[in-house]
């Protein structure tokens, strides 16, 4: 993705911790994979992360600089 630090800027960022960075789309933002405005990103830090999911989520997924970006789509 070219665009990221362009994508991220438009982004709220939620919640940050060793693993994660959480950013809520409040701007219906469009998804760089499936083109539909996603709820949240997720940008891991590492490249191997688990994460717990609360919810039934439709996630797309690509990589930036070998990080893992989720994009999450609530049903
Ligand atoms: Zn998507």
């Amino acid at each position: 993705m070219e665009d990221f630090e362009q994508l991220v800027s438009s982004l709220t960022p939620r919640e940050e911790n060793d693993e994660i960075k959480l950013y809520q789309n409040t701007v219906s933002v469009a998804c760089p994979v499936c083109e539909e405005p996603f709820d949240d990103l997720v940008a891991c830090k590492k490249t191997e992360t688990s994460l717990e999911q609360i919810e039934p989520l439709d996630i797309c997924v690509t990589v930036h600089e070998g990080s893992p970006l989720l994009f999450t789509h609530k049903h």
